[in-house]
């Protein structure tokens, strides 16, 4: 049956010939608008970490530990290394260099994925990245945008603005690095058409993949303080349904639509308390589109 949207599975497939599995590690790198004290206003204590990395360790443990995990449970074959805590290239080019070596070094990873910020981005970084495409890996960034809003971004404390997101996306592009942005439905005083603006900025970008979040607010963050001030309500799930069906359909129809949602956090209050799990959100999405005669780019 045709896909209605670009699913990362299907391309995995299509790209490896079987299910390939990311390999998230962290590698201890920072962030620097946490150094600086004013994190992004929803940003959670662990930027963004998978729950199993809370086991610390060497990232060649974390490695060892990740590919275990990954072939006892879906009987994994083929690997993708994926920095992912915090801004995987904030640090000296030569340390990156060392750190990135040494983690490929641990196993036959077919591609690096490196999450980071617009701002981690010049041209020695992107060169850096490229220089791994040239040892056969498919190198992808992972780069934050949230909202193609500058109001928005400054509202939510990003340090950054689209311009810089768009630098660093051209940066990359020309040394052959693929980019997946990072939007977020549903922050402060956005609504559809902000949905939509988003994925259409993307889609004017050289971005081959995108993720998208539900806004989640978490207790111990700037937001929360707003939410809980009365400020502004999260998208609730019947909400957030209507607003990644507006950005899909405005997405272009080649970006790989790599996630729908996020896990809401553990053991820590955040708002909204009713969240779909993924499956629901992909069934849902499938189901208006489908509903809608639609499709991922239709418009
Ligand atoms: S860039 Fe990422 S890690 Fe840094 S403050 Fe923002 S969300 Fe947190």
């Amino acid at each position: 049956m045709e896909e209605l949207f670009r699913r990362y599975s299907s391309w995995l497939v299509s790209r490896y010939g079987e299910r390939t599995y990311r390999v998230a590690v962290d590698a201890g790198f920072s962030c620097p608008v946490r150094d600086m004290g004013a994190p992004c206003a929803y940003c959670e204590p662990g930027g963004s970490r998978a729950p199993y990395l809370a086991q610390g360790g060497s990232v060649r443990d974390q490695i060892t530990r990740g590919i275990e995990f990954l072939k006892g449970r879906y009987g994994a074959r083929g690997f993708l290394l994926y920095f992912q805590a915090y801004s995987n290239t904030h640090a000296p080019v030569d340390e990156l260099r060392r750190i990135y070596d040494d983690a490929l070094g641990c196993s036959d990873f077919k591609g690096l994925i490196v999450a980071t910020r617009p701002d981690c981005i010049d041209r020695e970084r992107s060169a850096l990245l490229g220089a791994y495409r040239d040892r056969g890996l498919d190198v992808w960034v992972e780069l934050g945008l949230q909202s193609a809003n500058d109001e928005t971004l400054r509202r939510i404390n990003r340090g950054h603005s689209r311009g810089r997101f768009d630098e660093a996306v051209q940066l990359l592009h020309e040394y052959g690095v693929e980019v997946t942005a990072h939007l977020i439905l549903g922050l402060p005083g956005e609504g559809l058409d902000d949905a939509v603006a988003g994925a259409e900025h993307i889609s004017r970008l050289p971005v081959g993949g995108v993720k998208f979040h539900n806004l989640v607010v978490v207790e111990g963050t700037a937001l929360y303080e707003q939410y809980l001030a009365g400020e502004f309500s999260p998208p609730d799930a019947e909400r957030y349904r209507e607003l990644l069906v507006a950005a899909i359909e405005h997405l272009r129809e080649d970006i790989v639509v790599i996630r729908l949602t996020c896990d809401p956090p553990r053991n820590v209050a955040y708002a909204p308390q009713r969240l779909p799990d993924k499956a629901t959100v992909y069934r849902q999405l499938c189901d208006d589109l489908r509903q809608r005669r639609s499709r991922q780019g239709i418009y």
